[in-house]
């Protein structure tokens, strides 16, 4: 029989290009992987603002504070690192714990770890530290595994289950991100009608610590009230979300 050659390399070739997309699909992490909500009947929603600590947190919790909401701050470990050289820094970390709200980690410098899973593992564990050094300043033990992990840009693919398992966690966190981290673009009245337009029982909301948050935070916050929405986050105690439900995709 005789084979051409040429044809035979490339069924070769073609094949080996299947098989590799095939293993790409089964090695894929699930979404169970990830948590979008609490599953709950419950009108209860969790507020996130990512990207902190800065001296923006200040007027978001103010607002949070008037409406008697807690939040989840998902902060970076560089500027968490000013907990311990910026004295405003300070006070406004040792605020979110003082009134209840939770810090989660949303690594060290914000990058895409899409070829480099040891860098996010290292820049990941780097930030746990320094957010239970912050909560041990306030008599707090917290355990890595208790600490709530966000992606930068949401970002999720194979490869990071390693980094769950490193982390001792079983999800990452993700919610509905609508355009507020270009808040002055996108406008106010858009981000409300977002975050509108996703609003249901358990919801995970994203939101970014920036200046612009003062212009569309309040008239959320009595949304909120209107519909009859409390807020809920991750610090043990009567806003704990465990008691509404379990996180779930
Ligand atoms: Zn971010």
């Amino acid at each position: 029989m005789k084979i051409n050659r040429g044809k035979f390399l490339l069924n070769i070739f073609l094949m080996v290009v299947l098989l590799g997309c095939v293993s790409f699909i089964f090695a894929t992490p699930k979404t169970k992987y990830e948590v979008n909500r609490i599953k709950t009947n419950q009108k209860i929603v969790m507020l996130t603002f990512d990207d902190g600590p800065g001296f923006e947190d200040e007027k978001i919790l103010d607002i949070l504070d008037q409406n008697n909401a807690k939040a989840i701050f998902f902060g970076i470990g560089k500027n968490y690192e000013k907990y311990w050289t910026d004295v405003k820094i300070k006070n406004i970390v040792d605020r979110m714990i003082m009134t209840g709200n939770s810090l989660g980690n949303h690594s060290f410098t914000h990058v895409n770890y899409h070829f480099n899973i040891k860098k996010a593992v290292d820049e990941f564990v780097r930030t746990d530290e320094l957010i239970q050094k912050i909560y041990a300043e306030h008599g707090m033990k917290i355990q890595a595994a208790d600490i709530l992990v966000r992606m930068p840009y949401l970002q999720y693919y194979s490869g990071l289950d390693y980094l769950q398992k490193k982390l001792n966690v079983n999800y990452f966190v993700r919610g509905y991100l609508g355009c507020d981290y270009n808040g002055a673009v996108c406008g106010k009245e858009h981000i409300i009608k977002q975050y509108k337009n996703h609003l249901q029982p358990g919801k995970i909301l994203v939101a970014h610590s920036k200046d612009f948050a003062q212009e569309w935070l309040p008239e959320w916050m009595d949304y909120l009230k209107t519909m009859g929405y409390h807020t809920a986050n991750f610090t043990i105690g009567h806003y704990c979300y465990q008691n509404y439900g379990r996180l779930v995709f």
